[in-house]
């Protein structure tokens, strides 16, 4: 084992995700000492590019984090010469078969293991897999392909790439990545609930009211909206990231952490959610704000977005999961670009103690006195539970505070990419965190028929000034189910 090899080939690797993610990953798992003795790092795309200009161009995004300082310039010096560059088109069995040879040269006659990560766009996915598969398939180990979002924009077309997938690849050498999956507080959630006492029992309508899953960004499409326009806020966010975030909070306990348990989980509880309707989702887009001197483009000033676009750029809807464990529990989305803030977070609104003593020292606002676990996934990663305490003093007035686990504070350790841990595992053959077929068909045909009857009905988003807090709308939803948004609360 010790003497295989593994060729890390980066498809596409002359693109932003590559530069900004990929070979960032792959070096801080070299620093790391987690790639294997013999490893050898292949970008590979249709630009020219020599060794030395795909090292040049690497090197300008390599960073060390605080714990990895030591002798970093050294260690990307040792990295950069692990790295190569071949120049091909993506739809060439006979460029594929001149990477295959050179990979070949790298290995040295040892047993050889291929990881081909696919950070190209969708529309040539297929052709890239076609020719990696069969003219640089390992000739010894395994071959793995890691393949990115989108993967379809419907139930139809993500069947399709599925199953084209599947002409070249067995469902054990696809991994999709689905970044959250890779960050550190989505990993936590499970340790939370399965390794305390005090949360698991907790985890159901008994005592959840409802989860909130909310996606903010604090800037828009900036001059990149040609893809996102394709496929909108409720594909690019919610269908995916926070639905997975979802279905980890939401699924029962597998029957061990080994990676088919806990997708068979997964799917179970996907498979029990209801069908999202028209009517349990709000959808919005941003427009032009001026603020302090400083104007913000609107959606539709976007060059590479058209006009009359009413692609969502916002979403909130309302999920249930019907089974015993949630029936009747809200589960509310929200997702938006150019929104006051950048967050990415869970929250769990418990139920109201019944008969509390304390009513009347609360004040009016029964809601304000429910507890609420938060957790933070992005930035300043964290998890608080707000609890309900008196005020120090001679009278009775209760308070809200935080139980906080801020992680900057308890651990000085910089939490590592999503990135990092994903290709790590991936390597390892670990398919805990990668998106398996028949999860991803649930996933959407959740989703499918509204997507449907938006673009159909070519449904109006609601307006929302760039900077704001987003359409009114998301209230009028979350209102229905007697439900408020707790990022929007004062007291944090
Ligand atoms: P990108 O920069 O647009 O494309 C990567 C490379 O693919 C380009 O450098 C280009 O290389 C080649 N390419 C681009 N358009 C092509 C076309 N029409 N035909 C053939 N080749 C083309 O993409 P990216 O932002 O790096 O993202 C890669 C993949 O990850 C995409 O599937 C994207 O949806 C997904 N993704 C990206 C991000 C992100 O943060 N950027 C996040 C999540 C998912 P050559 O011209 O040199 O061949």
């Amino acid at each position: 084992e010790n003497e295989s090899s593994v060729s890390i080939t980066v498809v596409g690797a002359s693109g932003d995700l590559a530069k900004k993610k990929i070979f960032p990953a792959l070096f801080a798992l070299y620093y790391e000492g987690c790639l294997p003795k013999h490893f050898t790092v292949f970008g590979y795309a249709r630009s020219k590019m020599t060794d030395a200009e795909l090292r040049n161009m690497v090197s300008k995004t390599l960073t060390c984090r605080i714990d990895q300082r030591e002798n970093c310039g050294e260690k990307m010096d040792q990295f950069l010469k692990r790295c190569f560059y071949h120049s091909g088109q993506y739809d060439s069995q006979e460029h594929f078969e001149a990477l295959d040879k050179k990979l070949k040269e790298h290995e040295g006659g040892r047993e050889s293991n291929r990881l081909f990560y696919l950070s190209i766009p969708p529309n040539i996915f297929i052709d890239a897999v076609k020719c990696a598969s069969s003219s640089a398939s390992a000739a010894s180990g395994w071959t793995r392909v890691i393949v990115e979002k989108p993967f379809g924009r419907d139930s139809e077309s993500s069947a399709a790439l599925t199953k084209a997938l599947k002409q070249y690849l067995t469902e054990d050498q696809i991994f999709r990545i689905d970044h959250y999956l890779g960050k550190e507080l989505v990993e936590n959630l499970s340790v939370l609930r399965f390794s305390n006492l005090i949360f698991e029992p907790l985890w159901s309508r008994q005592y959840i009211r409802n989860v909130q899953l909310i996606f903010s960004e604090d800037f828009g499409t900036e001059g990149r909206g040609g893809y996102f326009d394709n496929y909108g806020i409720i594909r690019d966010i919610m269908q995916n990231h926070l639905l997975q975030i979802l279905a980890l909070f939401a699924m029962e306990t597998p029957v061990s952490l080994d990676a088919e348990d806990i997708r068979n989980e997964k799917v179970k509880v996907l498979r029990s959610m209801r069908t999202l309707r028209l009517e349990d989702v709000v959808i919005g887009q941003y427009k032009s704000h001026t603020r302090g001197g400083v104007t913000h483009p609107g959606y539709t000033d976007d060059k590479t977005v058209p006009k009359d676009s009413v692609t969502p750029t916002f979403a909130a809807a309302a999920l249930f999961i019907d089974n015993a464990r949630w029936d009747g529990v809200p589960f509310l989305m929200k997702a938006g670009k150019a929104l006051h803030n950048r967050s990415a977070e869970i929250r769990v609104q418990f139920r109201h103690v019944p008969g509390n003593l304390y009513n009347r020292n609360i004040g009016t606002d029964l809601d304000q006195a429910t507890n609420e676990l938060v957790i933070r996934v992005q930035p300043d990663e964290a998890i608080y539970l707000k609890i309900n305490n008196k005020v120090p003093g001679l009278g009775m007035r209760l308070d809200r505070s935080n139980l906080n686990l801020l992680y900057s504070t308890r651990y000085s350790k910089e939490i590592p990419d999503a990135y990092e841990r994903l290709l790590l595992d991936a390597i390892e053959g670990e398919r805990r965190l990668f998106i398996r077929s028949d999860e991803l068909d649930a996933a959407w045909s959740l989703f499918t028929p509204v997507l449907k009857e938006l673009e159909e009905k070519r449904t109006i988003p609601e307006y929302y000034p760039y900077g704001s807090r987003g359409p009114v709308g998301a209230h009028y939803l979350a209102a229905r189910y007697k439900v408020r948004w707790g990022d929007l609360g004062m007291e944090e």
